[in-house]
C-alpha cells in the first residue's frame, strides 16, 4: 500500500523559520529551482537511507552539495549545465557525487568536462555513469531507480524511484535460533517472504505529454505517489509546446482523470508568467479537485518557498478567487495588467501596491500566525534577486 504524501511545514533546526516540503515517510523534496530555459534542479532527501539526490542540475545551489547522486534527464543546459560546477564545488569539501547521464550525451559531456578542467587547471572529480531507458540502478539496499524514455527534442529520459523492503521471516521459521536459520539459508532454503518494492516518486524531465501517455511506463508515471513533471506552457496556442516538445496546460486539463497520483508537482514553468499569472492560469483551467493535489515550483531562484499551493489565496487575484464565484469553465484569457491582486492581509498595507499592476512583484508574506490556508513559509538564505523579470520573446526552448 502506498503512503500518502502530505504537505508539511517543518520547523527549521536553526530557528523559527519554516520550510515548505512535500513529504511522505520516504522521500522529501527540500529544494526546487526550476524555470524553463533557465535552470532546473530538484533536491530530495531520503533520511531513512541517508541518501540525497538531485533531479537535474541546471543550477548549482550550495545546499545541494550534500547530494551524492545526480540524475540528468537530458543534455539541455537548463538541466545539465551546472553538473561540472557542482562537482568542482563539491571537490573542495567532500567525496565526488555520481552523475547519471543519458548515454547519448556522454561524449559531449566528457568534452565539456575536459574543457572546464583545461580552464580550471585541475582535474574535476566526478563519477559519471551513462544510463539508458529501461536500466535499473540500485542506489542503496532500500532504493532502486528505473529509467524510462521520454519524448523531447534531444534524447531524454525520466526516473522512477522505488523503495525496496527486505522480506520478513516466514511464519514457519519464527522462533528458530539464528545459527539454525543461517544453516537453512546456506542450504538454499527460502526463509523470508519476498522483498517488497514500493513505487515512491517519478520525475519526467522535459517531455511531451504524448510521450508520457504512450510510455511503457505509463502506469508507473500516473500512479506514482509523487509525480514531478514539467509544465512549461500555461496559456496560448499549443503550437509552441508541440514544436519545442513540452507540456501545455491543455494537455493536463484534458487528462486530469489520468493522474492517479497522490501529489502532482509541476516544475519548469516558463519564466514569462509571474507568480500571480501562473496561479490564475492554473486555477482558471484546472479543476479545484485536481488542484487539491497539485504543488508548483514558482518561487525559485531566491524567492521564499520551495513549492507553492495553487489554491493558496495569497496568489489568486480577488475577482477570480475560488469560492468567490470562480468558474472552471474553460480557459479564461485575462488581461492581467488590468486586474488587481488583493492580498488577503492587505488592510494594513498601501493599497496602491496592489493596484499598480505590478504582477511580477510578489506580495509580502502574511505575518506569522496568519490564518489563511497554506500557512507561512520562509526559507533560509532568502533573497530577492532574480524575481520579477519578465522575459521577452520565446524563452521556452530548453
Ligand atoms: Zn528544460
Ligand atoms: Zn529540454
Amino acid at each position: 500500500m502506498t503512503s500518502i504524501p502530505t504537505t508539511q511545514h517543518q520547523q527549521s533546526s536553526r530557528g523559527n523559520e519554516q520550510q515548505d516540503v512535500v513529504a511522505d515517510s520516504f522521500m522529501n523534496i527540500v529544494g526546487a529551482w526550476t524555470k524553463a530555459g533557465i535552470a532546473s534542479c530538484i533536491h530530495i532527501k531520503i533520511p531513512s537511507c541517508k541518501v540525497e539526490l538531485l533531479l537535474d542540475c541546471g543550477i548549482c545551489e550550495p545546499q545541494t552539495f550534500s547530494a551524492q547522486f545526480v540524475f540528468i534527464s537530458h543534455g539541455h543546459m537548463d538541466h545539465a549545465g551546472a553538473c561540472i560546477s557542482h562537482a568542482r564545488a563539491k571537490a573542495l569539501s567532500s567525496a565526488p557525487s555520481t552523475y547519471y547521464i543519458p548515454s547519448a550525451i556522454k561524449d559531449a559531456f566528457l568534452m565539456a568536462k575536459q574543457g572546464f578542467e583545461a580552464m580550471d587547471g585541475h582535474e574535476i572529480p566526478m563519477k559519471i555513469v551513462e544510463v539508458n531507458p529501461n536500466d535499473e540502478i540500485t542506489l542503496s539496499a532500500s532504493l532502486k531507480v528505473r529509467v524510462f524514455a521520454t519524448e523531447h527534442r534531444v534524447p531524454s529520459q525520466g526516473f522512477a524511484f522505488f523503495q525496496t523492503k527486505r522480506g520478513t521471516l516466514l511464519p514457519e521459521y519464527q522462533g528458530i535460533p539464528g545459527p539454525e536459520l543461517g544453516k537453512l539459508k546456506a542450504k538454499g532454503v527460502e526463509i523470508l517472504t519476498p522483498a517488497i518494492e514500493k513505487l515512491e516518486l517519478v520525475y519526467t524531465g522535459d517531455t511531451t505529454f504524448e510521450g508520457l501517455l504512450n510510455s511503457p511506463f505509463h502506469d508507473i508515471i500516473f500512479q506514482a505517489p509523487i509525480l514531478i513533471t514539467e509544465l512549461t506552457y500555461l496559456n496560448g496556442e499549443r503550437t509552441n509546446a508541440g514544436k519545442y516538445k513540452h507540456i501545455h496546460i491543455e494537455d493536463i486539463r484534458e487528462h486530469e482523470d489520468n493522474f492517479h497520483n497522490h501529489q502532482v508537482i509541476f516544475v519548469h514553468i516558463s519564466q514569462k508568467y509571474s507568480i500571480s499569472q501562473a496561479i490564475e492560469l492554473l486555477n482558471s483551467q484546472l479543476s479545484r479537485e485536481f488542484l487539491s493535489k497539485v504543488k508548483v515550483s514558482l518561487h525559485s531562484f531566491g524567492a521564499n518557498q520551495v513549492l507553492t499551493d495553487p489554491l493558496d489565496n495569497r496568489w489568486v487575484p480577488r475577482k477570480r478567487m475560488p469560492g468567490w464565484g470562480w468558474s472552471n469553465a474553460g480557459h479564461q484569457q485575462s488581461s492581467y495588467r488590468n486586474e488587481h491582486v488583493v492580498h488577503p492581509n492587505a488592510r494594513n498595507v498601501n493599497h496602491s501596491y496592489y493596484n499598480s499592476h505590478q504582477f511580477d512583484q510578489v506580495p509580502p508574506e502574511p505575518r506569522s500566525g496568519g490564518s489563511w490556508r497554506g500557512g507561512h513559509t520562509v526559507r533560509e538564505n532568502d533573497c530577492s534577486g532574480g524575481r520579477g523579470r519578465r522575459g521577452r520573446g520565446n524563452n521556452n526552448r530548453k
